[in-house]
């Protein structure tokens, strides 16, 4: 590869590392530094192979010390840390679905902070469970006659199909081999247990006799699996959990929902989409339940599997559990978080994806109305702040068709050469915190159905950096 003069003469301007890294703050720790100053170089390198020009102006001093400060500044700021999500979107996966309520936040601290009786019986003073923590209170509030709790949901259907199905037959329903997302999907899933797919009926209609002429002597279990993300409208036909009971007790196989969100509360009674709660899916007669711990339920990440003592005790054995298990700080919130549920006023007081949830829209208005005058209150001149109605959703591929009754901040430049929707959504993301803002058909907007009280006055600071 050859390069034209000028691109030679700036190879040559290129700034020495360790010139460049004398610029660091003191504080600055030197290996960032260096690193900082070996990135701008790296990055002045690929430029001017590109675009010269670019480069050329890039490469007065001043603007290069601009651009190592700030690659400092970056290198310095933890990767993991809050946004404030103004989607609208409650359980929202990219950014970190349920919210941990302050209280429960001392409690893991506490136990985190300290030594405790994770696996110690204080009653016989010997080695204890980490198990029995959280699994009276489940059994508490499900009627499940034992509880196990794991990683995630996720690990929590691998863990029973490999500890039943291992090479045998699983039947399930084609409507239900669900992609939720990432790579997780339901027959590869299956197939890293080691059980074999037996996939019955048809896309939109399945029958309690597909189910029934796939049974053979090496079927061990009937799969149901909750349609999470998307819905299958019209002609339809699915077999529910009470059918499957009876064809299992006929051939003597388990049934194993996997329930995919799970709630304790019945929605309905908030005027939201029917959907069976934890409970109910109990009562039907499913021997084996899992769901998320930070879905509907509004907890950590986890993944909670209910059954007869028996089957939970089966599961506890498969030396697979260990590699999947939760861990102290898990633990302490997910029990706090049930603890909670013996209430469901508190639950819905204090848990926040309850709350967003079940929000009256004129509580959710309030806040777009404070969010709103605080914006205003800016006197930002390129920007033009509107109180919209909008529509908030559920989110974690629970109720994927459930909206939300919210309201929003609708937020324009106003000059005719101002930012696009697209351009001001991304301007907001650099910000600190960032703010992850909604694009429709008509603009950009704030949603306040998932703005925290804290948010709005944090919000009116970085828009007056804006
Ligand atoms: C979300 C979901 C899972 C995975 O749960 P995680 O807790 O995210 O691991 C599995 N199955 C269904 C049906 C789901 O909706």
């Amino acid at each position: 590869m050859t390069y034209s003069k000028i691109q030679s003469e700036l190879f040559r301007s290129l700034p020495k590392i360790d010139e460049l890294s004398k610029n660091a703050p003191p504080s600055c720790p030197h290996q960032v530094a260096v690193r900082a100053a070996r990135l701008v170089v790296e990055e002045l390198r690929e430029l001017i192979k590109t675009a010269p020009q670019e480069a050329k102006k890039k490469l007065e001093r001043a603007n290069v010390e601009d651009l190592y400060l700030s690659r400092v500044r970056q290198l310095l700021t933890p990767s993991l840390r809050p946004v404030i999500n103004a989607t609208g979107v409650v359980i929202h996966t990219n950014l970190g679905r349920s919210l941990i309520p302050k209280e429960i936040l001392e409690e893991m601290a506490e136990i985190g902070s300290r030594y405790s009786n994770l696996e110690f019986d204080l009653e016989k003073g010997v080695r204890g469970s980490r198990y029995v923590h959280v699994e009276d209170i489940l059994c508490e509030i499900t009627g499940a006659p034992a509880a196990l709790v794991v990683n995630n949901n996720a690990a929590a259907v691998l863990l029973v199909l490999s500890t039943f199905a291992k090479g045998k037959e699983v039947v399930v329903s084609r409507s239900e081999l669900v992609e939720i997302g990432g790579s997780f999907r339901i027959p590869d899933v299956m197939k890293q247990s080691g059980a074999i797919l037996r996939e019955v009926g048809a896309t939109n209609r399945t029958h309690l006799r597909d189910f029934e002429d796939n049974i053979c002597e090496d079927t061990a279990l009937l799969l149901k699996v909750h349609q999470s993300n998307f819905k299958i409208l019209g002609f339809t036909k699915s077999v529910s959990v009470k059918e499957l009971r009876l064809l299992a007790d006929k051939y003597g196989l388990l049934v194993f929902e996997d329930l995919g969100s799970g709630s304790f509360v019945d929605f309905s009674k908030y005027g939201m989409e029917y959907e069976p709660t934890v409970q109910e899916a109990l009562r039907a007669g499913a021997d084996i339940v899992s769901f998320s711990g930070d879905k509907l339920l509004g907890g950590p990440q986890a993944g909670i599997i209910l059954g007869s003592e028996e089957v939970i005790a089966q599961i506890r054995k498969n030396p697979l559990n260990r590699a999947l298990r939760i861990d102290k700080f898990t633990l302490a919130a997910l029990e706090g978080i049930l603890r909670l549920y013996r209430d469901e006023e508190k639950a819905r007081a204090i848990i926040p994806t309850l709350r967003m949830l079940t929000e009256a829209p004129d509580i959710t208005k309030k806040r777009a109305t404070r969010l709103l005058r605080r914006l205003r209150r800016t006197k930002n001149k390129g920007l033009r702040f509107t109180l919209i109605p909008s529509i908030g959703r559920v989110g974690g591929g629970a109720l994927p068709l459930q909206e939300l009754p919210s309201y929003g901040v609708r937020v324009e430049t106003v000059e005719d050469q101002g930012l696009s929707p697209h351009e001001l959504e991304e301007s907001l993301r650099y910000l600190d915190p960032p703010i992850i803002a909604r694009i429709d058909e008509n603009g950009l907007i704030l949603d306040a159905k998932t703005l925290l009280d804290g948010d709005i006055p944090i919000i009116e600071k970085v828009f007056r950096r804006l």
